[in-house]
């Protein structure tokens, strides 16, 4: 049986880097709406290079648009054991049309766990994150900052939109947009929430341990067909 998980929370929260951690222990990908988007920049990819403007300004891209691509990811070979999402849903119809995804995936439950981190440690948080121009590592943030990407070695950039007026309009947007997406998982049993604000080593503790016991709710009772 797989495993699927979304890893919600805001702009900052360390999603990425969870996600990372998560999926490698788990061996199932790591699914990251925003860096497919960054990746079809870098590719010079139509469709990414029209959400860019969008991106920059902090904005969502339009539900249709990010549907195809995580339709279109999710039933790539690679996904048969489960995947990690990070950055999808950001809607509730985005949310309404992963339950089809995943239903018509037939591959296990779908966990859903939220990392809470304040909204001061947030900005303070995107403000120095870096990433790197040639491959789109993010580099954890360290002091002294890191002289290179530890991927590859590239330069390391700071995001436009991670810049200090757009910061502000992501956390509206996310307030706006995603905020309601914890609504319409908050009443399952799937439905967990982390502490983000502690080391990323102490946060991938608590979510590994809610991981797995989400993962042993049995799935709710459907009344039988007459
Ligand atoms: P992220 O790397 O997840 O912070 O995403 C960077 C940007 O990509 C977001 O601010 C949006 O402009 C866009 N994006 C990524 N995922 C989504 C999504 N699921 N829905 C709409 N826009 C998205």
């Amino acid at each position: 049986m797989g495993l699927n998980v979304v890893i919600l929370g805001p702009p900052g929260a360390g999603k990425g880097t969870q996600a990372a951690r998560l999926a490698r222990q788990r061996g199932v990908p790591k699914i990251s709406t925003g860096d497919m988007l960054r990746d079809g920049i870098r590719d010079r990819n139509p469709v990414a290079l029209e959400a860019k403007a969008l991106m920059d300004m902090g904005r969502l891209v339009d539900d249709r648009t990010m549907i195809a691509i995580v339709q279109e990811r999710l039933t790539r070979p690679d996904t048969a054991q489960g995947f990690v999402l990070d950055g999808f849903p950001r809607t509730v119809d985005q949310a309404e049309a992963l339950d089809s995804l995943v239903a018509s995936h037939g591959n296990g439950p779908l966990v859903i766990v939220d990392v809470k981190v304040p909204e001061d440690e947030l900005v303070r948080r995107l403000a120095t994150r870096r990433i790197c121009e040639s491959c789109g590592t993010t580099a954890e943030p360290v002091v002294p900052e890191p002289a290179g990407c530890p991927v590859c070695g590239g330069t390391l950039v700071q995001r436009i939109d991670d810049g200090a007026r757009v910061v502000i309009e992501r956390l509206r947007v996310y307030a706006e947009s995603t905020r309601p997406v914890l609504e319409y998982y908050r009443n399952r049993p799937v439905f967990q929430v982390v502490n983000g604000a502690q080391s990323p080593e102490c946060v991938a503790q608590e979510l590994e341990s809610v991981v797995e016991q989400a993962s042993v709710v049995p799935p709710p009772i459907r009344p039988v067909a007459e």
